[in-house]
């Protein structure tokens, strides 16, 4: 009798209060403001700890991570994207091929009485061992355009032969543009029966430094041509050296030697899931946020100093940091979904080139035409807890609603620090930014690009207990706030008016 009554407050307490406090909290709370302090420090000491080996891409501690990332998104019941197997272990990897190069290998062409020597006048782009006397004919530029009518092999056989080019295009002979054509070079090479390629490497640039560059171990994105996979010698030899050149356009035969470059096929994933927008009219079209998860490595890999006692390059700020607040966004998001979809995408490769995020759009999970938006976060570092740093800002069209979420959590905002760095194009946010899509970088905060920022920018002393945890808390939180607002706006944001990429965002948006 006396625990009658008691009891039965009790339960209509419970009864009334329950849906009452979900529901209040579903439309007054926002969900970043649920997630604690304690979870992204967490994420973030798993994510730069030691045992990760400072996540170089394709090695383990990189797969470690992307696995982590991965459970992070199942835990929450994120889907992968609807055209993969929910029930896979690796439903939301999007695996990426890469090609990792050896360092450059001894050798020697020789040429009558001239014995030109590998690493001093010349470094091997690809190929196997070999030792090849051959014929050796001068083919141009070594390319084809069919559009032009011109052919740098017409009328020439070069079956059984080592063939002799120009670097560059006749127009270009920029660094860049002399990688890009070299692979088409070989390609072509090959097809027409070739032994061996040499090409004379003549940039703007001192030989010295081609040389150390391109010596050292190399990554890039593996081709999918399969005649890449036997690839025959191609040499870079010093277009600079008059008494090389002379004697290569006048010999007959040469003798091609060397000890061959080392070539191996690594896989490293983009980590994607996929949240369904709330709004059925909405839902179609989505915002995709981005952050890489890989870093450089360990000891040497990292091309900076380190010793004994701190080998390891963390990357706890770049871009443990991103990776954390991409986490935090899933979450939130996932528990209280936007208008719009949102495609999560972590990415790997950013260290060696931007190569997750290049691979991605040139293969994407869902159509470009439908990402109104990318929100990528990516950083140095910072040297300001009182703001955040976004790239593109003032360029991006969702000024409003990053300076509001940011607001909410205390936060500032810096547009576009350091512009002399072009910081905006030094991220994976501008592969979208190519294809149209309005695409600033979120970053932890800094004025200029010194101090803090160079003590710890690729260092090893970039560590997780030298983070700021309550910063790194409400930075998380903000980033997804950010793509939040973006996800829930009446109109897509777009570039502004006479933005060099506002042709492209044309391109994208009107195809029919
Ligand atoms: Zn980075």
């Amino acid at each position: 009798m006396k625990i009658y009554p008691l009891l039965m407050t009790a339960m209509s307490a419970l009864l009334i209060a329950q849906p009452g406090f979900t529901q209040k909290r579903k439309k007054t709370e926002l969900a970043e403001k649920s997630i604690s302090a304690l979870e992204t420090a967490s994420h973030m000491r798993f994510l730069a700890a030691d045992e990760l080996q400072g996540r170089r891409t394709g090695d383990m501690g990189n797969k470690v991570a992307a696995r982590y990332i991965a459970e992070q998104y199942r835990r929450l019941g994120i889907s992968p994207v609807p055209t993969a197997d929910p029930t896979s272990t690796d439903a939301y990897f999007q695996q990426v091929s890469f090609e990792k190069l050896g360092r450059n290998g001894s050798g020697e062409i020789t040429a009558q009485a001239d014995r030109f020597i590998s690493g001093k006048d010349w470094i091997l782009m690809s190929g196997e061992a070999a030792d090849l006397e051959a014929e050796l004919v001068y083919a141009g530029f070594g390319l084809l355009n069919p559009e032009k009518n011109w052919d740098d092999y017409k009328g020439l056989d070069v079956k059984g032969k080592i063939v002799l080019v120009q670097s560059g295009t006749p127009d270009v002979q920029t660094p860049s543009e002399i990688i890009a054509t070299s692979t088409t070079k070989r390609q072509l090479a090959m097809e027409k029966g070739a032994l061996g390629l040499i090409e004379l490497f003549d940039a703007p640039m001192p030989w010295n430094i081609v040389l150390n560059y391109f010596s050292g171990e190399k990554i890039g994105l593996a081709s999918s041509n399969q005649t890449d996979q036997k690839a025959i010698p191609h040499a870079w030899i010093n277009g600079k050296e008059a008494n090389i050149v002379r004697t290569l356009r006048g010999v007959e035969r040469v003798n091609f030697k060397t000890s061959g470059r080392q070539r191996q096929i690594v896989n490293s994933p983009n980590v994607v899931g996929y949240i369904p927008g709330a709004d059925p009219a909405l839902k179609d079209q989505y915002v995709l946020l981005s952050a890489h998860y890989d870093h450089v490595g360990v000891g040497k890999q990292g091309g900076q100093a380190y010793s004994a006692q701190d080998s390891i390059f963390n990357g706890a700020r770049d871009n443990a940091f991103g990776s954390v607040a991409l986490l935090t966004a899933a979450r939130a998001l996932a528990e209280q979904p936007p208008k719009r979809s949102v495609l999560l995408v972590a990415l790997t490769g950013e260290e060696i080139g931007l190569l997750g995020s290049q691979y991605y759009v040139e293969n994407p999970l869902l159509p470009l035409d439908k990402c109104i938006f990318n929100l990528n976060s990516d950083g140095a570092g910072y040297s300001d807890t009182t703001i955040v740093a976004v790239m593109g800002l003032d360029r991006t069209g969702a000024k409003n609603e990053i300076m509001k979420a940011a607001k909410t959590f205390g936060l500032g905002v810096f547009a576009d620090p350091s512009p002399e760095q072009g910081l905006f194009d030094r991220s994976d946010n501008v592969s979208f930014a190519r294809k149209g899509i309005p695409a600033p970088t979120f970053s932890p905060g800094f004025t200029s690009f010194s101090g803090d920022i160079m003590k710890y920018y690729h260092q090893a002393i970039d560590n997780p207990e030298s983070i700021n945890f309550d910063y790194l808390h409400r930075f998380s939180q903000a980033f997804s706030l950010a793509a939040r607002l973006v996800a829930d706006r009446e109109v897509a944001p777009s570039w502004t008016k006479g933005d060099k990429y506002e042709k492209a965002a044309q391109a994208l948006y009107s195809k029919p």
